[in-house]
C-alpha cells in the first residue's frame, strides 16, 4: 500500500500481508518460529534476512509488522518496533539510546513509571537525569549541556495536561546534538505531528487508543529507519520485550477504527468541557482544546484538537471528589484511557497516591482534581451523568 493514500484508507489496508488463502482480515500467525526450505536457507536468513523473512517471533512475526507498518503510517514515520507494552517501549527507547556518563533532561510531569524508569533505573546505570518543568522554555534552556545526549518529555502530560512545545525544545536540544523522545499517548497517534515538530522518536502506549477498547497490552517505538533497525531492534531482540502476535493482531483491527474513535471521543471531550464550565460545583475544568486552557495557542499550532482527555477540580477536594464519582452510572471509576467507555480517575489516591504531598501540589494534582478520559458514548449522556452526579456533591 503507498504512502500517497489517505490516512483513512491506509487505516484499514496499510501493511496488509496475506497468506496463500487470500483472507479478507488479517490473519493471526500465532506461531513462535518459522520453517526454512534448506540448511542454506537457514543459513542465509540467519546472515541476513530479507524485508519479509522471520527468525523468531521475538525478533519478528507477520502479524506484528503488519501492525509496525500500519502505525508508522499514521505517525509517518519511516518505520517502527512494537513492544510488550508501553513501558516496554519507554524503557527500551531509552536503553538502546543511553550508555554511563550520559546527560538527559526530562519534563517532570510524568507517568508515574516513566518517572520509575528515569529517576531509579537509568541513574543505577551512571546515566545523569535533570528534570525541569516542561512548558518553561528558559528551564529547558538552562539544562541541556553540550554532554545532554536526550531530552525526554510527555507531550501532554498526566493529570494536569501541561503541553510541551516539541519544537522549540526539539530546537534547543538539536542544537548540542541530543535526541528528541517523546511519549505522545495524550496527544493520541491521530492528532500527532510529532516527528514534523523536532521529535526524533515518538513512543505510543498501545495499551490506550489504539487498542481502543480495553483489552489488550502493547506499546511501540517510531522513528527513522536506521534509528529502528541500528539502535531500537537489536536491544528490543536480545531483551526479550516483544509484542504477542494476538496483541498485534488485536492493535490492527484497533487502527482500522482509530481515526473515527478518537475524533469521535475528541469532538465529545470538548462539548463535555464546555458544559462542565459552566458548573458551580467545579472550580477549574482542564480542556486542551478549550480557549481556557493556558497554553490554547500552542495546541493549536501543535495538534489542532484537544484530545479525548479532560481534568478538572471538584468543589469540597477529596471528599466532594469522591461523592461525585460514587454518583455517576455511566461512566466508570477505572485508570486506563483511550478506552470506548469513558472512565474516571482520581488521580491524588490512585494513579499519583504514592507521590509526596508538595510534589502533587507542583504538578497540580489537588485533592479535587480528577481526570475523565471520554469514550464514545453519546455525548448527551455522558453530559447528564455528569450533571445528575455533581448535583450530589
Ligand atoms: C499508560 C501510559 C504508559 C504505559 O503504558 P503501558 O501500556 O501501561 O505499559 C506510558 N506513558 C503514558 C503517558 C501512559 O499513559
Amino acid at each position: 500500500m503507498s504512502k500517497e493514500k489517505k490516512t483513512r484508507t491506509n487505516l484499514v489496508h496499510g501493511g496488509t500481508r496475506r497468506s496463500q488463502y487470500n483472507e479478507v482480515s488479517e490473519a493471526i500467525f500465532l506461531t513462535q518460529g518459522f520453517v526454512y526450505e534448506s540448511a542454506e536457507a537457514a543459513q542465509a536468513r540467519f546472515l541476513q534476512a530479507g524485508p519479509d523473512e522471520f527468525i523468531y517471533a521475538r525478533y519478528g512475526n507477520p502479524t506484528v509488522a503488519m501492525f509496525e507498518e500500519r502505525i508508522a503510517m499514521l505517525e509517518g514515520a519511516e518505520d517502527a518496533f512494537a513492544t510488550a507494552s508501553g513501558m516496554a517501549a519507554v524503557s527500551g527507547a531509552l536503553m538502546s539510546m543511553l550508555r554511563a556518563g550520559d546527560h538527559v533532561v526530562a519534563a517532570r510531569a510524568l507517568f508515574g513509571s516513566c518517572l520509575y524508569v528515569l529517576e531509579e533505573v537509568l541513574t543505577r546505570f551512571g546515566v545523569e537525569v535533570s528534570f525541569v518543568d516542561g512548558t518553561d522554555l528558559g528551564a529547558w534552556s538552562a539544562a541541556i549541556r553540550g554532554d545532554t545526549r536526550l531530552v525526554f518529555f510527555e507531550t501532554i502530560s498526566n493529570p494536569a495536561l501541561e503541553v510541551v512545545d516539541i519544537a522549540a525544545v526539539a530546537a534547543l536540544a538539536h542544537a548540542v546534538g541530543a535526541k528528541v523522545v517523546v511519549d505522545n499517548v495524550f496527544a493520541t497517534p491521530v492528532f500527532s505531528r510529532a516527528m514534523e515538530q523536532g521529535a526524533d522518536v515518538v513512543i505510543y502506549s498501545a495499551t490506550k487508543h489504539i487498542d481502543g477498547q480495553g483489552r489488550t497490552l502493547g506499546g511501540v517505538i517510531l522513528g527513522t529507519r536506521d534509528h529502528i533497525r541500528k539502535v531500537v531492534e537489536p536491544y528490543m531482540k536480545h531483551t526479550g520485550a516483544a509484542m504477542s502476535p494476538f496483541n498485534a493482531w488485536v492493535m490492527l483491527k484497533g487502527l482500522e477504527t482509530i481515526s473515527l474513535r478518537v475524533r469521535a471521543q475528541a469532538r465529545s471531550a470538548r462539548k463535555i468541557a464546555r458544559a462542565l464550565e459552566s458548573s458551580g460545583k467545579i472550580t477549574r475544568v482542564i480542556y486542551p482544546g478549550l480557549p481556557s486552557h493556558p497554553q490554547h495557542a500552542l495546541v493549536t499550532r501543535q495538534m489542532g484538537k484537544g484530545g479525548t482527555v479532560v481534568a478538572f477540580e471538584v468543589a469540597g477536594g477529596e471528599a466532594g471528589a469522591f461523592r461525585f464519582l460514587n454518583a455517576l452510572e455511566i461512566i466508570l471509576i477505572s485508570n486506563n484511557l483511550g478506552d470506548a467507555k469513558s472512565i474516571i480517575t482520581h488521580p491524588a489516591t490512585t494513579t499519583h497516591q504514592r507521590l509526596p504531598d508538595a510534589q502533587k501540589a507542583q504538578l497540580g494534582i489537588s485533592p479535587g482534581l480528577v481526570r475523565l478520559s471520554v469514550g464514545i458514548e453519546d455525548s448527551a449522556d455522558l453530559i447528564a451523568d455528569l450533571h445528575a452526579a455533581l448535583d450530589a456533591v
